[in-house]
């Protein structure tokens, strides 16, 4: 035991107060000092409040040090709580801030603090007191972009100390009301409305609210209300009317309109959700209802109520979603990005919901034959690297990945769950095997087989529709970039990470084929012009060059081909690599979680991969010079100035990280990742306008099932849609479009013009017979 343990530390400040800071238990530095909150975490927490803490009153739940329980049991706090009513009875503050899940527990007995936190709480311990809770600030020094919430927490506490009342919001809501009530409510509505539902099981609609300002809803129950079924309806024809009349806010909008949609209501103008505006705002964080309302609002957490109060819950929820549409409506204008957000954003609603309809026809035969090829491979993967790491390991398990890493070896502990247990989570895994590696093809091995496993598992319980189709979901909030990400339906696969291989059981419906429209090389020559650099940009216009054949021949100085398929990988990741500010070190792991070695890159006169990675980036930055000298240096003043970086199309990442050059090389990837989403996402939409039916997007590339006497015209409209020109810092480009054509996703062939798509479809009929037949059968 160390010398701190046991040791107490009381109470500062002073009791005639408006605010009682409340820790969970001291940490060592406080035992050093004898004051709470004297550490890193106790700065930060007083730099974030900006107020004095002789102003306050200092205090923990627990005043002893432990070494084993730094977080209080809850038996532990059980057994201070007289105590500690005692002590805050005597203060005068009006506000008990709790720092963190356990002082939140021990002050209201609300134990979720994700939940909770930054709600205004009457104390449960010293009656007639309240209570505040926020994220601890220890944990915003592992994770900084939580300082943000609450620093936003701790600013609504200042305001509430000023008064020991607790004022939540009025709003007036008019739940299951008779059939005239309910009319004249819905007649006297403004523009735009909130609309939410509330559903049994996923589907069927129990009731929907709507609302028109945050002090007051109304819930219409769809089922076990009081109105007739005529009287229902008609209030039914009424709000046919009023979604054809108005601009319609949502969290989550799409959600909602899809269900309603199959009640036979229209809603020709979606005016704006909440999700994604929060998402456009701060893409690092949460977007669901509940955390917004935290942030946007002063109701406190509500939403366990929605299994006991579901009518109120459903007026709430619309109510909130209207504060909250407001507030962030303001802050789109204020952050100029309310154009991007309805010219980019909103307009992508509508196509993705047609895309999840669409979906891909799925060739059962070649779905058996993958799943089957991937069990093999997995079971293969699995019994090396049980071989590798000395016993039978469950990569998916916890437990043993935890034995793996720090029990045998010894690897440090990056990050807890939310269980407080070590992280074994690919993020994880990544990060162990950049900082250490002589174990990364351990970890390639483990991430292989969990892929596997996904894989395997999405295809297994892979569900097709009525018509043999397979749909996933799109979330437009799915990633920081903008770039869409695609979920698994039910327990089917995500189509993002789907190998070539498995590709193939995708196919065109019979009559149709498949064309793919893919942003050529897009991201680096996006960065070939916004860098300025004169060489990449040559590079990148001349259409008979590959950039990265011709990176590889100058720098091993003989003539290479695409057909060199490890040395073509490898210069490609050098030049990512390159333009994205990456570290010798991170390179050599990234390349060989890619199954390539360099230390197996023949370099006359280079021994060992430090000095081969080294050589390889070198090279790149010799040929253009302007990344590091211009390009990066400007990307680092705007992001230390203002924390963010802007598209090419205006939108804003802002970025809450710490300031480092980790964040940087965030920084540098975002501005030609984001721009080039956006030109695929622009695509996507001017599909769906001209009536395409787009099956996929994936990555740079679009998706199209079109009939085959209409491949033609379609390619020559997929090349169009995707032709928009990007206005970089050095000049307005158009990425080229590369084209192909087939019958299943997994065998595309790419075509130079839309003329010989019909030759190319001739040929590869035969080969895909196997997929058209097998299908035909199943019709039959
Ligand atoms: N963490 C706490 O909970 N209390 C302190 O006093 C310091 C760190």
């Amino acid at each position: 035991m160390s010398y701190r343990h046991g040791r107490i530390v009381p109470p500062s400040g002073t009791k005639f107060c408006q605010i009682a800071v409340v820790g969970a238990r001291p940490g060592g530095d406080e035992v050093d000092t004898g004051r709470p909150f004297s550490g890193p975490s106790g700065e930060l927490l007083w730099r974030l409040l900006g107020v004095n803490r002789s102003e306050c009153w200092v205090t923990n739940v627990r005043k002893d040090f432990s070494d084993s329980h730094s977080v209080p049991t809850p038996p532990e706090i059980y057994e201070v709580l007289p105590a500690l009513r005692d002590e805050l009875t005597e203060t005068t503050a009006s506000l008990f801030i709790a720092v963190g899940a356990q002082a939140l527990y021990a002050l209201t007995g609300n134990a979720s603090i994700e939940a909770w936190r930054g709600s205004i709480l009457p104390c449960s311990l010293v009656p007639g007191r309240k209570v505040l809770g926020t994220y601890h600030t220890a944990a915003a020094l592992r994770d900084w972009p939580i300082t943000y919430i609450i620093e936003r927490d701790l600013r609504k506490a200042r305001r509430e100390a000023l008064t020991p009342d607790i004022n939540y919001p009025a709003r007036t809501f008019t739940i299951d009301a008779d059939l005239g009530t309910t009319v004249e409510y819905l007649n006297g509505l403004g523009d735009p409305i909130s609309v939410d539902i509330e559903t049994v099981g996923m589907e069927t609609v129990a009731c929907v609210g709507i609302s028109d300002d945050p002090t007051r809803a109304i819930c219409i129950p769809f089922i076990g209300g009081r109105l007739t079924p005529s009287e229902l309806a008609y209030v039914w024809r009424r709000l046919h009317a009023l979604f054809l009349s108005r601009g319609i806010v949502g969290q989550n909008i799409q959600f909602d309109l899809t269900r309603l949609e199959r009640y036979g209501f229209r809603f020709p103008r979606i005016a704006f959700d909440t999700m994604l505006a929060h998402h456009l705002l701060y893409p690092e964080f949460d977007h669901d209802l509940g955390f917004i309302v935290s942030i946007y609002t002063n109701e406190p957490y509500y939403k366990h109520e929605i299994s006991t109060h579901l009518w109120p819950y459903n007026c709430k929820d619309a109510a909130c979603t209207y504060e909250a549409y407001t507030k962030l409506l303001k802050e789109l204008k204020q952050t100029e990005q309310l154009d991007y957000f309805n010219e980019h954003v909103m307009t992508l609603i509508r196509p993705i919901m047609k895309m999840q309809e669409a979906g891909f026809v799925i060739d059962q035969p070649a779905l058996r034959a993958t799943r089957k090829r991937l069990d093999l491979e997995r079971e293969y993967l699995q019994l090396l690297l049980n071989q590798e790491v000395g016993f039978d390991i469950n990569v998916k398990s916890g437990p043993d990945l935890r034995r793996l890493l720090h029990d045998e070896l010894h690897l440090p502990k990056l990050k807890l769950t939310k269980k407080g247990l070590p992280s074994t989570d690919e993020d994880t895994l990544r990060r162990l095997s950049y900082d250490s590696a002589q174990h990364a093809p351990i970890f390639k091995r483990i991430l292989d087989v969990r892929e596997r496993r996904t894989m395997l598992s999405g295809f297994l319980n892979l569900e097709t529709d009525d018509h043999g189709r397979y749909c996933a979901n799109y979330l437009i909030h799915g990633t920081k970039s903008g770039r869409l990400s695609s979920r698994g339906r039910g327990h089917g696969p995500q189509l993002q990470n789907i190998p070539m291989s498995a590709r193939k059981m995708f196919v065109a419906a019979p009559g149709h084929c498949l064309i793919q429209g893919d942003l050529k090389r897009a991201e680096a020559m996006f960065v070939a012009f916004d860098s300025q650099s004169e060489s990449l940009q040559k590079l990148y216009t001349d259409a008979l060059i590959n950039p990265y054949c011709e990176f590889a021949s100058r720098t091993l100085k003989r003539k290479v081909s695409k057909n060199e398929e490890t040395i073509y990988k490898t210069f490609k990741t050098v030049t990512h690599a390159s333009n994205y500010g990456m570290a010798w070190k991170k390179l050599i792991i990234i390349l060989r979680l890619a199954g390539i070695n360099i230390e197996d890159l023949d370099l006359r006169g280079l021994w060992g991969a430090k000095s081969k990675a080294e050589f390889l980036i070198e090279s790149y930055h010799a040929m253009a010079p302007e990344l590091r000298a211009v390009w990066h240096p400007r990307i680092r003043r705007l992001v230390r100035a203002s924390r963010c970086i802007h598209d090419a199309f205006g939108r804003r990442r802002l970025f809450l990280d710490r300031m480092d050059e980790d964040l940087f090389r965030k920084a540098f990837a975002q501005r030609p990742q984001s721009s080039i989403v956006s030109v695929a996402n622009q695509g996507v939409t001017r599909l769906y306008n001209r009536g395409y039916k787009v099956v996929a997007q994936v990555h740079d590339s679009i998706v199209l099932e079109v009939p085959e006497e209409n491949v033609q015209h379609a390619l020559v409209d997929l090349e169009q849609a995707m032709s928009t020109p990007v206005e970089t810092w050095g000049g307005t480009i158009t990425i080229p479009v590369e084209l192909k054509v087939g019958y299943s996703w997994g065998s595309l062939y790419e075509i130079q013009r839309s003329e010989d798509a019909g030759e190319v479809l001739g040929s590869c009929t035969k080969e895909n017979r196997h997929d058209l037949s097998s299908m035909d059968r199943r019709q039959n």
